[in-house]
């Protein structure tokens, strides 16, 4: 006797992209089916693509959100890090020109006994991202198994790695799709993008630092605290704490951009000795950390401690012990002239004189890529050694013509005159002294607002 089938409730993927099309809201088992029939082949890139343009234009609630986040979280495997004692944490920036944070934050935090565990995206962009910056150490590997990870984050403290493959492959598909497909810019996708691969990443708490301005992908305050808000509902539902900060993208982040550049700069900044934004940017970041992973008992103890071993030493011991558990060379810590270094170097002289007004993050970064800092497309290879110092900040005032905005640091003279150009363009000097920007548009966190709706 055939037995009947029973009736179909499960709808098809092309009812479910004609669903969202017409602006209805999936229940969570539909977003789930989505993103499994998704990962495992079963819907082709197109039908995908179809649904994220879908969703892009109709936007997700709250409750897709946090169910798209949980099935991608879900997609692969979940690092475990309870055998690791104590409360682990995890940061990430949305991305700017010039953001040595995680080279500073993530060994300071170890130091003051809170234990870090980062799985760090090789993202296209003008710039070189942290692993870049990490792989400029002599010796340095990023790419470790997840096992490996557990272990040097319970006996170093400390561990930043490249995005495991088997780690959130859901993500690494949709976001293949959404780059070519115009479905990036979309603040649900990029919440259950972000927050889903720190779910998976196995830490307990979570700080965000949302970039604000022309260098960041949330050009406007606005957008950026909506986007802050959604990251921090979502890991709440979810039950991970996330707390986000707000934080200028204007002008480049410190002085150096370019990867052993930065490393220098952020050597420089764990003795206490680096460019005065991104000091204070590390430190506000690393208390918030030490808080967030109960390494404290209030926001000021956090701060002290945090300045505390930057003064001690303990930060930079931190970060060698941390480069060496790497495979890295730890004698970077006390001579970064160890660093690769590039054959030429020029000054960009000023030219004039004035009040430095603007310093235009993305085209800075452009002057360091085409130096060979960062990917103009996905396969280039990037040069440790190039990148741009910059030897003034916003509000500095320019009195001599022949006084240095920067000094390029390239291969090629052809190179120095291309990125010499779109240094200038990114400088602007003015008569009038103008407003400094502020380093922190807004800090969102348990202990401070509350958060916005998705
Ligand atoms: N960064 C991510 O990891 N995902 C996005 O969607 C955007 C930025
Ligand atoms: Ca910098």
């Amino acid at each position: 006797m055939k037995v009947e089938e029973p009736a179909l409730s499960t709808p098809s993927f092309v009812e479910l992209i004609e669903a969202k099309r017409d602006g209805a809201t999936h229940a969570s088992e539909e977003i789930a089916l989505i993103v499994r029939s998704f990962s495992v082949g079963a819907t082709p890139d197109y039908q995908m693509a179809a649904w994220l343009m879908a969703a892009f234009l109709q936007g997700l609630s709250e409750y897709e959100t946090v169910a798209l986040t949980d099935a991608m979280a879900h997609s692969g495997e979940m690092v475990d890090l309870s055998g690791v004692p104590g409360r682990k944490v995890d940061k990430h920036s949305t991305g700017g020109v010039g953001d040595t944070t995680t080279l500073v934050v993530a060994p300071l935090v170890a130091a003051c006994g809170v234990k870090v565990a980062k799985m760090s995206g090789r993202g296209l962009g003008h710039t070189g991202g942290t692993l870049d910056k990490l792989e400029s150490i002599p010796g340095f590997s990023v790419e470790m198994s997840v096992e490996r990870f557990v272990e040097q984050v319970r006996d170093v403290g400390v561990a930043v790695i490249a995005q495991s493959p088997e780690v959130d492959p859901a993500d690494k598909k949709m976001y293949a799709l959404r780059d070519v497909t115009g479905t990036v810019p979309s603040i649900p996708l990029i919440v259950a993008s972000i927050v889903s691969k720190k779910i998976a990443g196995g830490a307990d708490a979570i700080l965000l630092d949302v970039k604000v301005g022309s260098g960041a992908f949330m050009k406007d305050e606005a957008h950026a605290r909506r986007l802050a808000g959604a990251l921090r509902v979502t890991g709440a539902k979810l039950g991970r704490r996330i707390d986000a900060v707000m934080t200028d993208m204007d002008q480049p982040l410190g002085r150096a951009v370019g990867n052993a550049l930065e490393v220098r700069e952020a050597v420089e900044t764990l003795r206490g000795d680096g460019p005065e934004d991104l000091d204070e940017l590390c430190r506000v970041l690393a208390a918030k950390l030490v808080l967030a992973g109960e390494g404290a008992e209030d926001i000021d103890d956090a701060r002290y401690r945090v300045d505390d071993v930057i003064a001690s030493g303990e930060a930079v011991e931190s970060f060698r012990g941390w480069v060496e558990a790497q495979g890295g060379d730890p004698r970077i810590a006390e001579d970064v002239s160890l660093l690769p270094s590039a054959p030429l170097t020029r000054d960009v002289r000023a030219g004039g004189t004035g009040f430095v007004a603007r310093i235009q993050a993305e085209e800075t970064g452009r002057a360091a890529m085409v130096l060979g800092a960062g990917r103009a497309t996905k396969d280039a290879v990037i040069d440790p050694a190039a990148g741009v110092v910059l030897a003034v900040k916003v509000g500095d005032r320019v009195e001599d013509a022949e006084q240095p905005l920067a000094v390029l640091h390239g291969t090629s003279e052809e190179a120095l005159d291309a990125a010499e150009e779109r240094l200038r363009a990114a400088v602007t000097l003015s008569p009038e002294k103008p407003v400094i920007p502020p380093l922190f548009h807004e800090l969102l966190g348990a202990d401070n607002a509350p958060a916005g709706e998705i």
